[in-house]
């Protein structure tokens, strides 16, 4: 095959990454903006070609490369809250920095082309919950889906409450909101995983960011769909989904659509190449 064609994802991965690295390096006159938007095309861009090359830890490889690359380096060493906290300290002030661009690249417009890539190959949260014993949910999906707007209003509402106080030291205050957050965040989404037998439980029924990302990844450009004449309806693909994603019907509004995390299980465990 052409290597054009058969490297066409990651290299347009890449080109996008790198379009974006560059406007906001030039328009904000800010040379972090070159290198953090190009490691992270570059390490998706790898992840996508190990893919390529079926290497099974393909998405694993690049989750760590982000999420540790996000919480370590962006997180704790330069201390910046991207937490929804951050994002919306960030947006108050009117600043379009940090939070806000990662935001808006990689939760709130991204998704209109890449869905939900961010929670299969990025989120830091994810990558560590994405070790533990249930990939494959064990138990039918709860419907508790509703403590994810509790828990993003609850954000929306404590930053709020801290610019109407007029409190100072906030950006020490949300330096600590991003330590207190990330343990919470791990702790409960780990007795979830083992509550329920389902790794992404946290994502499925707490995380905030999903009121952002669900509906934009329900008109996202890249999504897996089923070739009719090839599936002979084996099940298989939904038996892995970590999402329980009806991965055979190829309309938009299919069972957990915009659950799917292009975690590519589904893709991997079909026996007639039919995804
Ligand atoms: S749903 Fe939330 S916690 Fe889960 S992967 Fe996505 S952003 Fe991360
Ligand atoms: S298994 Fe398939 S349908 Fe399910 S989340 Fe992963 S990519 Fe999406
Ligand atoms: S695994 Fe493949 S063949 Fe089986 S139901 Fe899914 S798409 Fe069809």
């Amino acid at each position: 095959m052409n290597p054009i064609k058969k490297y066409f994802y990651p290299i347009i991965i890449l080109v996008i990454f790198e379009a974006v690295a560059v406007t906001l390096w030039l328009t904000k006159h800010n040379l972090f903006y070159l290198f953090n938007f190009s490691y992270i095309g570059l390490s998706i861009s790898f992840g996508l070609f190990l893919f390529i090359k079926k290497n099974k830890h393909a998405r694993r490889v690049v989750q760590l490369l982000v999420g540790l690359y996000m919480l370590v380096y962006l997180g704790l060493i330069c201390r910046e809250n991207m937490q929804i906290e951050g994002f919306w300290y960030y947006l108050f002030t009117g600043v379009f920095e940090a939070a806000t661009i990662h935001y808006a690249v990689a939760k709130i417009f991204g998704p209109l082309l890449f869905g939900r890539g961010w929670c299969g190959y990025a989120c830091w949260t994810a990558m560590v919950l994405d070790f533990l014993p249930y990939r494959v949910p064990a138990q039918p999906r709860k419907k508790l889906g509703w403590i994810r707007y509790v828990t993003f209003a609850a954000s929306l509402i404590l930053v709020t409450a801290l610019f109407l106080a007029k409190v100072g030291h906030i950006e020490r205050i949300m330096f600590r909101a991003f330590i207190v957050g990330n343990v919470a965040y791990y702790a409960v989404g780990v007795i979830l995983a083992f509550a329920f037998k389902d790794n992404r439980a946290f994502c499925k029924y707490v995380c905030p960011i999903t009121v952002f990302l669900k509906p934009m990844s329900y008109f996202s450009l890249l999504r897996i769909q089923c070739k009719k004449d090839k599936c002979i309806d084996c099940g298989k693909c939904k038996r892995v989904c970590p999402m329980d994603v009806d991965v055979t019907d190829n309309s938009r509004s299919r069972k957990n659509g915009t659950e799917c995390i292009l975690c590519m299980e589904c893709v991997k465990s079909c026996p007639k190449d039919a995804l």
